[in-house]
């Protein structure tokens, strides 16, 4: 079977191989691989060589955003063939550590986790695939190709449900969120915000391309320019940019007692000086909490094909902006100015 496959550790390695098709060791349900979501991970793996070899292997089969057709499952999975699924990305650590032994492998305390397509693991982007039933999330087969978002949507779910948590501190009534970023997770971070009735605000540095009609018809307002000057004091920020110097702006606009859930991760050539002095006596007086969030557990998949589910699924349709066919995969990781989610059919 076809596989798009890397070598961690040497750039610029990408290669449509032909590989044996896995076996049940990697799990006993058989999937028939549909779509495939690209992300700034394969990019990273794809071009620099990031990420890690299974054991024994010599290339990594890439890919964690999944979607496929079951083909076979074991009875007491509670799966039948024809469902659509997609695969949960980490594995929790084998020792394992407090974390991984509750399911709560995206908070691991010793880094020994695994990762499909990323991390020692095979991935998702091949014609077929095997998971095992723990690690499937079965979803609402309306969402047809849609379901391919579910995996960038987990990482909101988490990010949601721990604001949330964290605003359980006292009887916390927010009113606006600010999400900074306008891809496809910024996107997600706003769908969830309009679902829960806050009145959403979406920050990017470019005002173009078809993000600005999705946030548009999603009932929530664009900002371009400077930070500072969109003009509400949000009680929630999501941000997704990972842009240092953008954080730091945050802290002159928040409401008081309000929560930043930080989520990107850039690098950022700027060297911006901050007064740090500021933002702890801000931080203090305004009672106000800063955190990151990563990865996802199974209840974090199950919120956010929850959240698909209830979606307008035109909507999220019109995120997935370009499909190509495997063998067009070295072009889809070079970005588009109009891309938001790139998707590889892994039928064709
Ligand atoms: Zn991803
Ligand atoms: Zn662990």
């Amino acid at each position: 079977m076809r596989a798009i496959t890397a070598v961690p550790g040497k750039p610029e390695q990408l290669r449509i191989a032909d590989i044996p098709e896995p076996g049940p060791e990697e799990g006993t349900v058989q999937v028939r691989g549909r779509l495939l979501g690209i992300c700034g991970t394969d990019v990273d793996i794809v071009q620099d060589g990031y990420g890690w070899l299974p054991p024994g292997a010599d290339r990594l089969v890439i890919g964690h955003e999944s979607l496929g057709e079951v083909l076979d499952a074991p009875a007491d999975s509670g799966l039948q063939p024809g469902d659509l699924v997609a695969g949960i990305v980490r594995r929790p650590d084998p020792v394992p550590c407090g974390p991984c032994s509750h399911g709560d492998w995206d908070f691991c305390a010793n880094g020994a986790y695994t990762e499909r397509g990323i991390k020692a693991r095979n991935g998702f982007g091949s014609e077929l695939w095997r998971i095992e039933p723990e690690f499937a999330i079965r979803l609402d087969p309306s969402l047809g190709d849609c379901g391919v978002l579910i995996e960038p949507a987990s990482i909101l779910a988490k990010a949601w449900e721990q604001t949330e948590r964290i605003g359980a501190r006292f009887p916390w009534q927010p009113g606006t969120v600010l999400v900074t970023g306008a891809g496809p997770i910024g996107l997600c971070a706003a769908l969830m915000g309009v679902q829960r009735g806050l009145d959403v605000h979406v920050f990017d540095r470019s005002d173009t391309g078809p993000k600005l009609g999705l946030i548009h018809d999603l009932g929530a307002t664009f900002h371009a320019g400077d930070v500072r000057d969109v003009g509400v004091a949000p009680d929630i920020v999501i941000e997704t940019t990972g842009h240092g110097p953008l954080v730091a702006q945050l802290s002159e606009i928040l409401a008081p007692n309000a929560i930043v859930c930080l989520t990107g991760i850039a690098s950022s050539a700027d060297a911006t000086v901050v007064d740090t002095d500021a933002i702890n006596r801000m931080m203090v007086l305004g009672n106000m909490v800063a955190f990151g969030s990563v990865n996802a557990a199974r209840r974090h998949y199950e919120q956010a094909a929850e959240a698909l589910s209830r979606a307008d699924h035109d909507w999220l349709s019109r995120m997935i902006t370009r499909r190509v066919g495997m063998g067009e995969y070295p072009d889809a990781v070079h970005k588009r100015p109009d891309d938001i989610k790139v998707v590889v059919d892994l039928r064709r």
